[in-house]
């Protein structure tokens, strides 16, 4: 199970550069714990020399016509599906996901480009009828500048392909800060847009050290809005900084999905979807499913099920075509997830499957199912953010959605019952951006993609999706012979 992994350079102005003071990063794969290369570490003076780049590649983007900027993506997209095989053993081995999870990001992150070159040649303005003969009131839609964005290391592909394709669907630049634990498919992306033939400077590509980079760029007054995705704490540090430079922000924060599992569900369904979708990535998804809430009546058997279908999953190295689901993606994952269950088992939780990291080589850690967790341990509060399933159970329909609602958080929420008037209520109670019900439908490119409340604001996907990316200006013309 060896393959070829590349050192990554960063993408600047057109060129693959080191940086300039020949910092760098090793890269560790998460299935071994062994470093495999190394990412080029960006310092002021090489983001000073992206700011300019994406400063002079926003003039050339602006004034290229969405049809051409359409043209552009395209072929990007073309490329990108001739690579899915290449690159998708690069993310497996920096991020851990199995191969096949790497393919379909990698297939999305295709349909993804697609769309938002599709979009571009949809932001319509509007005509507003005027009040006095003679006016013409115009809306414009215009890019709002060149775009700092901050994607984190679960999907280094989709979650920087999102912010690319929507800012250059609207004609802006970008300075992406790709995640330094996983940058190398991050780079694979990119590069399709190089190669493609999209100006120099229109996107450009950094890591280095998060906290750093984040603030020198959004409080640069070359950059005109910052799109992040990640934990809630950075988000709100993030937005403040924005804030007080008066930029535009998207937030794609953290989740907290509840699960309701009504009386009248089929059980089959239920099972099969929250399973997969529970371990998919290890469950370090913002959108996993992760309090699970199950009416009494069907409680003992959703559990046994459940836990009986968790200790079937096949954890492994995700090169290896058998495995289900890969290590966590670094070590401090490991040490968060035995911090949440050893946290819930001191106040009470019993463990039905799991609980313990595998092995002392490489970041593996067994799907994990609990019962009894009371409503103050951590895992109940925080963004979990790994393969644990708390389950509680619920009688009465209010005390579900009440319990759904308790957090802050409000990305997704997920919901099974076969009443066409239950999942009514579920879709207008649910205090969520995401409602899912009696399957996963959520993250296709083409619906809204972003959270309520504390999960951020802004939306990745769906017409919504580049909205935050341009600015409206109001036109009003009287025509005076
Ligand atoms: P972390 O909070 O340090 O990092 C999470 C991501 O945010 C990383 O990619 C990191 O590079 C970036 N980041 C951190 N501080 C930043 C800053 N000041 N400016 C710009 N980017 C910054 O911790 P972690 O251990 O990597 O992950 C912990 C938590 O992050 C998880 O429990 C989860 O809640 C959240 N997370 C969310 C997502 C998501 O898709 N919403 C993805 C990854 C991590």
């Amino acid at each position: 199970m060896t393959e070829t992994y590349p050192n990554t350079k960063l993408h600047i102005g057109g060129k693959w550069v080191d940086a300039v003071g020949g910092e760098t990063i090793d890269v560790i794969n998460p299935a071994t714990g062994e470093p495999i290369g190394a990412v080029a570490h960006a310092r002021t003076h090489d983001l000073d020399l992206a700011l300019e780049a994406a400063k002079s590649g926003f003039e050339v983007w602006k004034k290229t016509s969405p049809f051409s900027r359409y043209k552009m993506m395209r072929n990007v997209a073309s490329l990108l599906k001739e690579r899915v095989k290449e690159i998708a053993p690069v993310l497996t081995q920096e991020q851990g996901k199995p191969l096949q999870q790497s393919k379909s990001e990698i297939s999305l992150a295709v349909d993804i480009i697609d769309w938002f070159a599709e979009e571009g040649r949809r932001a319509y303005g509007r005509v507003i009828p005027a009040r006095t003969e003679g006016v013409y009131q115009l809306v414009t839609k215009e890019p709002v500048g060149p775009v700092a964005g901050f994607t984190p290391w679960n999907f280094p592909i989709n979650q920087g392909v999102r912010k690319i394709s929507s800012a250059l669907a609207a004609g802006c630049s970008i300075i992406l800060k790709g995640a330094e634990e996983t940058p190398a498919s991050t780079a694979a992306l990119v590069k399709c847009f190089a190669d493609a033939g999209i100006p120099d400077g229109v996107v450009n590509l950094v890591y280095g050290t998060p906290a750093e980079i984040s603030e020198y760029l959004i409080s640069n007054p070359i950059i005109k809005k910052a799109t992040f995705t990640g934990s809630t704490a950075v988000g709100k540090q993030l937005a403040s900084i924005a804030g007080a430079h008066m930029k535009k922000v998207t937030m794609e924060l953290g989740g907290h999905a509840p699960a309701i599992v009504c009386e009248d569900a089929n059980l089959d369904v239920a099972l099969n979807v929250l399973v997969e979708n529970k371990y998919r990535n290890a469950g370090q998804v913002c959108v996993s499913p992760t309090r699970f809430l199950i009416h009494e009546n069907l409680y003992d058997e959703f559990v046994d099920r459940f836990t009986d279908m968790s200790k079937k999953i096949k954890i492994g190295n995700g090169l290896d075509p058998e495995t289900q689901m890969g290590p966590l993606a670094h070590d401090r994952r490991v040490e968060a997830i035995e911090g949440f269950v050893s946290d819930a088992v001191s106040k009470g939780a019993k463990i039905r499957t799991g609980g313990n990291r595998i092995g002392n080589e490489g970041y593996f850690f067994e799907p994990t199912v609990l019962t009894d967790v009371p409503l103050d341990a951590r895992m109940m509060n925080e963004e979990p953010f790994g393969p644990v399933a708390p389950m509680t159970p619920f009688s009465d329909f209010d005390s579900a959605i009440e319990e759904a609602n308790r957090l802050d958080y409000g990305l997704a929420s997920y919901a099974y019952t076969s009443s066409a008037e239950t999942a009514e209520k579920l879709g207008s109670q649910i205090e969520s951006g995401m409602v899912s019900i009696n399957h996963h439908g959520i993250a296709l490119i083409e619906t809204p993609f972003g959270g309520v409340k504390d999960s951020g604001y802004g939306s990745e996907g769906g017409q919504e999706g580049i909205e935050g990316y341009m600015n409206t200006k109001f036109i009003t013309h009287k025509t005076v012979l």
